[in-house]
């Protein structure tokens, strides 16, 4: 996307941001059919690691979804929704924040959300909005401070082995709906089921999807993390067809388990009347690569399989199913929540909001075409950045797992929506334009004055384990 330079956000504004009187419009869709009186309540739910071909509703083979079959009725899918990164610490700030990763600049783990960004949550709870969120990702925890503008967040709660169980999140959420909280409420739920090693309950394991894995299978195990960690790509020969189909079955079932326990949480805000008035985004921080080029696990290219993430949207009152295929960014869930909830005061943010085109799906047809922007610096990954723009995405690669230094990859993404087929050696004006509009884009946003992440990696010592498990750390 173009990213305008012109706006400066910290600081001061922030301070002054929170003096502002907002607005408590109660949100009007004409989708609706009759304009709630209330203001809503918005629930935000972050699966973590869903890539959305692999979901029922975006035409994948497998029942992955059927639990959210009757929400999908009522909720208008988007079909072509992309993180600005293809891992969760940039990803889950660009989301909290609205603003691109060039622009908050949160690209390391351990590294902390700066205090003088305004987030979604502390709009809302400024602008009324009682603010809750359970995370079970070690990453977005108060620590590292993702709880900006919540009252109150759950973290991960687990100090050893993989992240507690999204039943546990529903859990939590029933007692917290049960002590009945002021509303209107913002809740933010990121459960962490289909990040690796993709661990369900073994009850549920047997009844769900695929084979249980063989008694050898092990996440990250070899060769996955002779590849992945020190660039032997010559053993990707050596990789097992049985293995990636059991790697493939193991992720397909977490996400069954995981959507079978999110619509739990629907089935809690309709026992207590709550659904219907209730904003609901349920989307993902990015996807996770199951060899399709090679390699596993996310944050390791611009690849479509770790940007292209689900993105369902329930308004207020929505009682029918839409579809829109334009492409849209997480960027874009900040002024939309805002739009809805009715907030007109708000920082600037790089996103655009989606609620035209919720309310009347038929004028996505008109939007402006616009480019996005992707950036990853996650060093012995991916250091990078890529766009796409129409039919082409163009990838720049610094560095990355595969020892690759300063390469382009261009993708007609029509032709080659796999993106297997690398056109930079032969369509060189095409490479060009695109090269100069993203390096524009991101120089443009870089703010080398702006608010700088906090180094608090000495939090994580104690999470060693627990990090290992989920293939974060050796
Ligand atoms: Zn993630």
């Amino acid at each position: 996307m173009q990213l305008p330079a012109d706006t400066r956000i910290f600081g001061a504004m922030k301070r002054s941001f929170g003096m502002v009187l907002l607005a408590l419009a109660a949100a009007v869709s004409p989708m609706s059919g009759c304009a709630p009186e209330r203001p809503p309540n918005i629930v935000l739910i972050v699966i973590d690691t869903l890539r959305a071909d692999h979901l029922s509703h975006y035409g994948y083979g497998r029942p992955t979804a059927p639990a959210l079959d009757g929400f999908a009725e009522t909720a208008t899918l988007f079909t072509d929704c992309t993180s600005p990164a293809p891992w969760t610490v940039p990803s889950v700030a660009s989301v909290m924040t609205g603003l691109h990763p060039a622009r908050h600049r949160l690209h390391r783990m351990g590294f902390a959300l700066p205090e003088d960004l305004v987030t979604v949550a502390e709009v809302l709870r400024d602008g009324g909005w009682q603010t809750a969120a359970v995370s079970f990702n070690p990453y977005i925890r108060p620590d590292f401070g993702f709880d900006q503008g919540f009252d109150l967040f759950e973290d991960h709660r687990g100090k050893f082995g993989a992240s507690p169980d999204v039943a546990e999140m529903v859990h939590w959420v029933d007692t917290w709906l049960t002590e009945d909280p002021p509303q209107p409420f913002f809740l933010y739920l990121q459960p962490m089921n289909v990040h690796g090693p993709y661990k369900v309950p073994k009850e549920a394991r047997r009844v769900l999807l695929g084979r249980p894995p063989s008694r050898r299978f092990k996440y990250f195990g070899e060769p996955m993390r002779a590849i992945m960690r020190k660039g032997r790509l010559d053993l990707r020969e050596q990789v097992d067809p049985a293995y990636v189909e059991s790697l493939i079955d193991q992720y397909d079932t977490a996400v069954r388990y995981t959507t079978d326990q999110v619509a739990r949480i629907f089935a809690l805000l309709s026992s207590r009347g709550l659904f219907d008035n209730t904003l609901i985004i349920l989307t993902a921080d990015h996807g996770e690569e199951l060899f399709d080029h090679g390699g596993f696990n996310h944050g390791t290219s611009m690849h479509r399989e770790l940007l292209h993430v689900p993105l369902y949207v329930k308004m207020p009152g929505q009682r029918e199913a839409s579809q829109i295929s334009t492409p849209v960014s997480l960027l874009d869930l900040f002024p939309t929540i805002l739009d809805v909830a009715g907030l007109q005061s708000r920082p600037h943010v790089d996103g655009r909001s989606m609620l035209p085109v919720l309310d009347d799906p038929s004028s996505a047809a008109g939007l402006d075409p616009r480019s996005l922007v992707y950036q990853c610096k996650w060093q012995k990954h991916f250091v990078g950045s890529a766009i796409s723009s129409g039919r082409f995405k163009l990838v720049k690669i610094i560095s990355n797992y595969e020892r690759t230094s300063h390469g382009w990859r261009l993708y007609d993404v029509r032709s080659d929506p796999g993106e297997h087929i690398d056109l930079a050696e032969n369509q060189s004006e095409v490479l060009e334009r695109l090269r100069r509009e993203m390096d524009r884009a991101i120089s443009q946003n870089e703010e080398p004055q702006g608010p700088k992440p906090e180094d608090r990696r000495h939090l994580l010592a104690t999470d060693h384990e627990r990090l290992r498990a989920l293939g974060y750390v050796e």
